[in-house]
């Protein structure tokens, strides 16, 4: 049986001092002395020390984040906020903070993606073999529709969606974002008149998918012009009237306006195959 380490009292009293006065986590002093964790949170349970919660620890972080150091991580070696987000194992909007307190301008998203584009470090030069490969046409499309795969599974829709917020690139914020639209585009996908263009298509097409020829999955109505630039093209047919003030009339103009309904723009597709082949953007 291992014998209890043993500590003395100016051991004890300097454990004590280093958790609660000078705010060390528990790893930073059983690095220091070189024991495990959870003696150094035994003795100080015997100590009657309060132990800190996770939340309590946050607050010590932020407190503790070296604002020069920060500074620097920044503005001289160009880190991104998600990494410094990582390094000081605080919020992202605590960052965000402390460098607006220190009067330091927060690159917008297209700086960030300059940047990040013509780092050294990330612009990975292709070998030969790899460009001869990706010449293919077939293997590119391949690992297009692979990568478009991805998007099915929720694991990774989340994890993106998050980095996607992260970078402030969701909703309002989202580069493509036009006002009003998106509201439009559901209303439109609402009316009676959508459900009636997808079931003809679906009986036209018998209920077979298109591309993989099978039936019985669950079935989509693909646009072959896509459903965004029928939506610009009426838009700009009726640019008198505004996508977030003039909502009802739009409405009632699309339920007439005959592009939206041309049935030989629909195809049958089952939820995957249409992913597959016609996503570009994650949805
Ligand atoms: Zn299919």
């Amino acid at each position: 049986m291992p014998s209890k380490i043993k500590f003395d009292r100016n051991q004890l009293e300097n454990i004590k001092d280093l958790y609660i006065n000078q705010e060390k986590t528990l790893k930073y002093i059983s690095l220091l002395f070189n024991i495990d964790r959870g003696v150094i949170k035994r003795r100080l349970k015997e100590l009657n020390v309060k132990l800190r919660t996770a939340k309590e620890t946050k607050n010590i972080n932020r407190k503790n984040i070296d604002k020069r150091l920060l500074k620097d991580f920044y503005v001289n070696k160009k880190k991104s906020l998600l990494m410094l987000r990582k390094k000081f194992k605080v919020r992202f909007g605590v960052i965000k903070e402390i460098l607006i307190g220190m009067d330091i301008k927060i690159r917008n998203q297209q700086q960030a993606t300059d940047l990040f584009r013509y780092l050294p470090s990330t612009h990975k030069k292709q070998s030969k073999s790899l460009k001869k490969t990706l010449s293919n046409s077939n293997i590119r499309k391949k690992i297009s529709n692979e990568r478009k795969l991805r998007w099915l599974n929720p694991k990774y829709k989340q994890k993106m969606h998050k980095i996607f917020k992260a970078l402030n690139r969701t909703g309002s914020k989202h580069p493509r974002y036009i006002d009003g639209r998106s509201d439009l585009r559901f209303l439109i996908h609402n009316l009676s008149e959508y459900k009636q263009w997808r079931i003809e298509i679906f009986e036209r097409d018998d209920f077979i998918c298109q591309i993989c020829n099978k039936r019985g999955n669950k079935l989509e109505a693909h646009h072959k012009k896509s459903f965004s630039k029928l939506l610009s093209e009426f838009l700009k047919e009726y640019n008198q009237f505004s996508p977030i003030e003039d909502k009802e009339t739009l409405i009632r103009l699309a339920m007439k306006w005959k592009p939206f309904w041309e049935v030989d723009n629909g195809m049958t597709c089952c939820v995957k195959c249409h992913k597959t082949e016609f996503t570009t953007r994650p949805k």
